[in-house]
């Protein structure tokens, strides 16, 4: 048996029994943190697919110590180095580009968890919902581009999709037990981001060092910028709504500065069922990648008596108009969503590189989503939304 056998029976023993998982995006905020829920669950789960957009430094560390069978990094020239540097050394096959990326997320798994940030997601998703693989989602951009083929797809193959953001997490916990059809709305909580209590006038002055930290979470720069603007908030009513199967009328948000409460539904009696925890990413990841079984871990406990209170106070679509925005689109449906999303994907780099101002990423949204009235494709294919997003994308940078 050369080496290269070695490492692939060693792999294919260790599978027995665990749940084989591939990770996208596993440099990032949620892929360290979802590798922290498999380094507390030791014998649970086998990684065998790690990926990234070029941290290729990190990648290594992390395919040194799980030994994945893949890797996928989208730069190609990048992926070259790492296949000359680490491939045949540690028997990994080394991926590139989105069709690396789909097969990452497609075969030789169990589970994908998807922590791409971007619609970059959406074609993987869409093959690993094909192939009855069950997909654990935290790239929230795909569903918001492409709600209606994922949820078709997965519901053709009879695969599954877990949510990973927090408040759907909530959502689906505090939905355990009862009837869909009992649902009277959902309640989706926002921190309120940063600026929070921002006039108008001290917004216009906004830097990107400003929007980049976050009260309660740390998370990509993309998603924290996202939060800042209530877009984030916005992209997850859109994301609930493929979810949970909502109409629109039925999804409402609330600020609650202490992030909580991870969201709430109310039935149609007025009970309000919620999910309460610390803000800390690895409880929802655990969540997801142990459905239905709730695992005992080592967080601690949340202590009432010093949380003392919690507070709500509506969301103010004027001064953030992104979530109104988001809203719109939902209602207008089609490829309405993925243009906002790819608008907004243009934009938020476009304000971290100081090129707009911190405003102009809303009305670069208005802008974009206006110029295509006449134009939205009512029950788009996989093309019209990717074609939809490439021009929404190049007339948010015109
Ligand atoms: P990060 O920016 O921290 O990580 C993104 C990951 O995706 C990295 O591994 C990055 O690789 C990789 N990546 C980025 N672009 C590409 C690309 N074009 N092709 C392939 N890989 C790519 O983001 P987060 O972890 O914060 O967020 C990931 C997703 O999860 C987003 O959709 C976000 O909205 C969602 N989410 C995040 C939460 C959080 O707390 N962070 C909470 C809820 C949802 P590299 O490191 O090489 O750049
Ligand atoms: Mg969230």
């Amino acid at each position: 048996m050369n080496t290269q056998q070695q490492d692939q029976s060693s792999k294919s023993e260790k599978t027995a029994g665990r749940k084989r998982l591939s990770i996208l995006g596993s440099t990032g905020s949620i892929g360290t943190q979802t590798l922290q829920v498999v380094d507390e669950f030791p014998d649970e789960f086998d990684v065998v697919s790690l990926s990234c957009a070029g941290n290729t430094e990190l990648l290594a560390q992390q395919a040194q110590k799980y030994s994945p069978d893949t890797v996928c990094i989208m730069d190609p020239e990048k992926a070259r180095e790492f296949e000359k540097e680490y491939g045949k050394r540690l028997g990994i096959e080394v991926l590139t580009g989105e069709d690396g990326l789909v097969s990452a997320a497609s075969e030789g798994c169990d589970t994908v968890l998807t922590a791409v940030s971007g619609m970059i997601g959406l074609r993987p998703t869409l093959a690993a919902a094909d192939n009855g693989i069950e997909i654990a989602l935290a790239n929230k951009e795909t569903l918001v581009a492409g709600g209606s083929l994922v949820t078709e797809a997965v519901r053709k193959s009879g695969s599954r999709l877990l949510p990973v953001d927090s408040e759907h997490s909530a959502i689906f916990q505090s939905l355990y037990g009862n009837r869909p059809e009992d649902v009277r709305r959902i309640i989706i909580t926002a921190s309120g981001g940063p600026f929070r209590t921002f006039s108008k006038e001290q917004l216009e002055q906004v830097t990107p060092a400003q929007a980049l930290k976050h009260p309660n979470w740390d998370m990509g720069a993309k998603i924290t910028i996202d939060s800042s603007t209530l877009m984030n908030k916005g992209l997850e009513v859109i994301e609930a709504k493929w979810l949970f199967g909502l109409d629109p009328d039925q999804i409402d948000v609330i600020v609650h500065p202490e992030s909580v409460i991870h969201s709430m539904v109310e039935y149609n009696d007025h009970s309000v069922i919620a999910q309460l925890g610390l803000p800390d990413m690895t409880l929802p990841i655990q969540i997801a990648l142990f459905y239905p079984n709730r695992m005992s871990n080592t967080r601690p406990s949340l202590d009432f008596a010093k949380l003392r209170s919690v507070t709500f106070e509506e969301p103010d679509r004027e001064r953030f108009p992104a979530l109104a925005y988001a809203e719109e689109a939902l209602r207008t449906g089609g490829t309405m969503p993925a243009i906002l999303n790819a608008a907004n994907e243009a934009a938020v780099p476009k304000f971290l590189a100081g090129e707009l101002r911190y405003p102009e990423i809303a009305s670069t949204v208005r802008r974009v989503m206006d110029s295509f009235s006449g134009e939205i494709v009512r029950e788009p294919s996989l093309s019209d939304i990717l074609e939809a997003s490439e021009e929404a994308k190049r007339r948010a940078l015109a």
